[in-house]
């Protein structure tokens, strides 16, 4: 088989040394004569391995103890409901950034349990490029908490400095950035992020809470969505995902101890993406993407052949080439590519040289 870069927005690829050691100790985890898959998360093999991964997550986003690791099911959208039903006040109100596809549905879902206030900010600049009206950003102090996508996944736009929102818990949707750069954690009440973008397999969540936000959740809250008690629980209420935490596990220590943490794994992610937005930029309109710069995002790029009618042979002749994953999503249209963590920096030259010689050839 021929090596495939796979640039699709999720799942997504991994590191190829946490599949290899994963496929290498699949039968037989540590010498136990089992699979991890078939370990009851009770033992003290498996607490071990789960305390270890907790432990290197901690390590990486350098977490101040009054921080906690929650795992939670439902992926990213199984959060669009537990914060609200976690944190709304009866009487109160949610602030919600409205910023593209991600955060809207975010917003849709909360307002089954509160009342929500939207701030719409995307906007079209003076040069015609898809941006954000940060003027727009009105918040309302009383405010239960407010929410944000800090990178939208469809659209390509990425926010890159935490919203100031002063003693307003400050909750981000970061499924599809967390682990790509250094975080100052303290600026967040909570981060989570469905596993599949940077961490690992889906259905899996990873939450980072400050302990004030764990509290009486609302009274129809399910025990499985409750912070309260997934944090007393040790995230074993009920059987987690044991595999997801395991490979998630071995994703953080490639990061902590074969990247060598955010910083390097920051510069990699900088690197690439610089790489491809250089190649569309250069392309004479060949290639567009009409997002700001400064909202470009580093995991997500979307773009546009300036003929669209070659967007079929382009996307069969990147396959041929084993580019794959490059359709953009269904509302948007185009191309987009994601180079998250576990694209190497040859993929995205793999896929530029792809785009130089096809621009030529058509
Ligand atoms: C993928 C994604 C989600 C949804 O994750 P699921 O695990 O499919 O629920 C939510 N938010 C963002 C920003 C995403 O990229």
């Amino acid at each position: 088989m021929t090596k495939v870069y796979n640039f699709s927005a999720g799942p997504s690829m991994l590191p190829e040394p946490v599949m290899a050691r994963a496929q290498k100790e699949f039968l037989n985890y540590n010498g136990l004569g089992m699979s991890v898959i078939e370990m009851s998360h009770r033992s003290k093999e498996y607490q071990a391995l789960a305390d270890e991964a907790v432990q290197d997550l901690r390590d990486i986003l350098r977490l101040p103890d009054n921080y906690q690791v929650l795992f939670m099911h439902g992926g990213g959208r199984g959060m669009f409901a537990n914060v609200p039903m976690n944190l709304a006040s009866k009487d109160g109100s949610a602030d919600y950034v409205h910023t593209g596809a991600w955060s809207g549905y975010a917003l849709k879902e909360a307002k089954k349990y509160t009342r929500v206030n939207a701030l719409e900010l995307e906007c079209v600049n003076d040069k015609g490029q898809h941006s954000l009206n940060m003027d727009a950003l009105k918040l309302d102090p009383a405010a239960s908490y407010v929410h944000y996508c800090m990178n939208e996944t469809i659209h390509g736009i990425e926010i890159f400095e935490p919203l100031d929102t002063g003693s307003v818990p400050l909750i981000a949707d970061a499924s599809s950035t967390i682990l790509s750069r250094p975080l100052d954690v303290t600026k967040y009440g909570i981060i989570y992020a469905g596993a599949q973008k940077n961490i690992g397999p889906s259905g899996f969540c990873v939450v980072i809470i400050r302990d004030d936000l764990i509290k009486e959740p609302a009274p129809f809250t399910p025990d499985v969505s409750s912070f309260q008690i997934t944090r007393d629980k040790g995230s074993m209420f009920n059987t987690p995902n044991t595999f997801a935490w395991y490979l998630s596990g071995l994703v953080f220590k490639w990061i902590k101890d074969e990247i060598g943490g955010l910083e390097a794994m920051e510069q990699r992610n900088k690197e690439k993406a610089a790489l491809l937005y250089d190649c569309i930029d250069s392309s004479d309109g060949y290639y567009v993407n009409k997002v700001d710069p400064q909202y470009r995002s580093r995991m997500n790029v979307v773009f546009n052949l300036r003929d669209e009618s070659l967007s079929d042979a382009f996307l069969k002749e990147a396959k041929e080439a084993g580019l794959s994953g490059l359709k953009g999503h269904r509302v948007l249209g185009g191309m987009r590519a994601s180079l998250y963590n576990a694209m190497p920096l040859e993929g995205v030259k793999a896929l530029t040289d792809f785009m130089a010689a096809f621009k030529s050839r058509h």
